[in-house]
């Protein structure tokens, strides 16, 4: 009863996939090369699916030469995709006679019902295991000469379920095929897989994205100055600084080799006084120091104009962040198109090259996708001036000698310079300047008689922009595209908000005043920065 019921139970799962139109066919479990048919299955009376006599009385399966001896070995593949159900190893595999007992083999169970024998193994090359689940084309052993057989071949069996059966249909044999493409009489069956072809892997190749985002300044309007045609642009005032981020992602599936970031900075109205590199290779989406940020060996040439960083090999899926503090350094309403800070992408070993910021770039065949290949990316800002910073050129009067520019420069100067001593300003800005303002009262000292509330510019100098987020999305791609978000491959929101944000080293109050040339860091540059915003406190109170 129990193998009654084990067989209706078998045959009504070959009913049930046979209805369902679901079936596997086998390619050839060999290579090619070198094989040939020796004995078709015997479909009664020594005949072959073709009415030929290839084959021999009471043949269940079918038997593939490999050449003799010298074949030994030959792998095996399994015909289509199954499990393990039974194997046996480690018999005399030599066999000439015919009549040896015991043979070295695997059998499949596939999905459709059907089981395959692969037998007459090489001794210790069964490859698998029972329970095994193997894919199509997968070894299975080797060809020997286990059991009863008379030299090196591989007797394949097939049983749908009723038996073994011929996988060859023809004049001769039944309706059924079950080989992908049997081939020719006495040719070989095709080795192609059922089903359809699996898409080759995608090539190996580092594929990077861009991103960049400024950081915005507390208690300022990300764009104060809306005429000029700079509506939409990021607004830094003179001697005030922001933070640019520069992101580069491997979303491919290589890792880059000493790949080497270029940046340009529009000088002389915006300067770069710090830059850190930090990666998530370790922790992906939090950022930590880059593991090649030392700044004794990265080649940091003329920061201000244009300098490259070398940030070391990118793993697939990591980030490097390359974070800029930007100053703005001279007034550009009406006088430069909103000055940017470029970056572009300058090496990558074996897969790219670009020299300069607008020259063409070698994209190893063509790996880059994304932006069309063109690794070049930029952040804007327009850079304001208070009016007593930078006050308007006087009326030329052309009956009295020129005025003295130079002076009033100075004069200027003197006038930050005396509030800076006054102060007192420590060299960390976080730390110690509010108190030193709140203690000396210097609200005055400005020289031009207003009083300022020193507690609406101490948010300036709050530590706790160390963790902003990122939520104005400046950049714009290197495509011309003025809108900057869309060229952003990443949710700006993904910025992290870790404390990454390196305080900018100070700058003495003298160097502080407009157009005045290069950035120099030196001492006292958060109070300059915070007097910078008292005057537009008292600029916005005047209008
Ligand atoms: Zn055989």
């Amino acid at each position: 009863m129990m193998v009654r019921n084990v067989f209706w139970g078998l045959f009504g799962f070959v009913v049930m996939t046979a209805q369902n139109g679901f079936a596997q066919n086998h390619r050839f479990p060999l290579e090619p090369a070198g094989k040939y048919v020796t004995a078709y299955y015997d479909l009664g009376g020594t005949t072959d699916w073709n009415c030929g006599k290839e084959t021999y009385a009471g043949h269940t399966g079918s038997d593939f030469g490999v050449g003799s001896w010298p074949g030994m070995g030959a792998p095996i593949f399994a015909g289509a995709a199954g499990t393990v159900t039974a194997t046996h190893d480690g018999e005399f595999d030599q066999c000439t006679s015919g009549t040896c007992a015991a043979a070295n083999y695997v059998k499949l169970q596939h999905a459709d019902g059907k089981v395959t024998l692969y037998t007459h193994m090489k001794k210790g090359t069964v490859a698998v295991a029972v329970g095994q689940k193997v894919t199509c084309g997968q070894q299975l052993g080797g060809v020997g000469s286990s059991g009863p057989s008379t030299g090196p071949h591989l007797h394949f069996g097939i049983n749908a379920g009723a038996g073994y059966d011929d996988p060859f249909t023809g004049p001769c044999g039944g309706p059924l095929m079950w080989w992908v493409s049997q081939g020719t009489y006495k040719g070989l069956p095709s080795t192609k897989c059922d089903g359809p072809a699996e898409p080759p892997p995608p090539p190996k190749y580092p594929v990077f994205t861009l991103g960049t985002a400024i950081l915005p300044i507390d208690g300022q309007s990300t764009d104060l100055i809306t005429d000029s045609g700079s509506a939409g642009i990021f607004d830094l005032g003179v001697t005030q600084s922001t933070v640019m981020v520069f992101d580069v992602k491997n979303s491919g599936t290589a890792a880059g080799a000493n790949v080497t970031l270029a940046f340009w900075v529009e000088f002389p109205y915006v300067a770069v006084a710090e830059w850190t590199i930090w990666d998530d290779w370790e922790h992906p989406g939090t950022f930590e120091l880059n593991d090649t940020n030392d700044k004794q060996t990265i080649a940091h040439e003329n920061p201000g104009e244009t300098f490259k960083l070398n940030v070391g090999g990118m793993s697939p899926g990591e980030t490097k962040r390359i974070r800029l503090v930007v100053v703005g350094t001279a007034e550009s309403i009406g006088k430069a198109d909103h000055p940017d800070v470029r970056m572009w992408v300058a090496h990558v070993d074996n897969y790219y090259e670009k020299a300069d910021f607008w020259s063409g770039y070698n994209n190893v065949e063509n790996y880059q996708t994304y932006n069309g290949g063109d690794l070049r990316v930029w952040s804007e800002v327009d850079v304001f001036c208070t009016p007593t910073l930078c006050p308007a050129p006087p009326e030329p009067d052309m009956s009295e000698p020129l005025p003295d520019t130079t002076s009033n420069q100075t004069d200027l100067h003197n006038t930050l310079d005396v509030a800076g001593t006054d102060l007192g300003v420590a060299p960390n800005p976080d730390v110690a300047a509010s108190d030193d303002l709140l203690n000396t009262g210097n609200n005055d000292d400005l020289g031009d008689g207003t009083g300022v509330d020193t507690d609406r510019d101490l948010t300036q100098m709050d530590p706790s922009q160390d963790t902003q987020s990122f939520i104005i999305p400046t950049g714009k791609g290197g495509d011309g595209s003025q809108n900057a978000a869309a060229d952003l491959p990443f949710e700006p929101s993904s910025f992290g908000a870790r404390g990454e944000f390196r305080n900018p080293p100070t700058e003495s109050a003298a160097d502080s005043g407009c157009r005045l040339g290069p950035y120099h860091p030196q001492g006292g540059w958060g109070l300059s920065n915070l007097l910078v915003m008292m005057m537009i406190a008292i600029s916005r109170r005047v209008r």
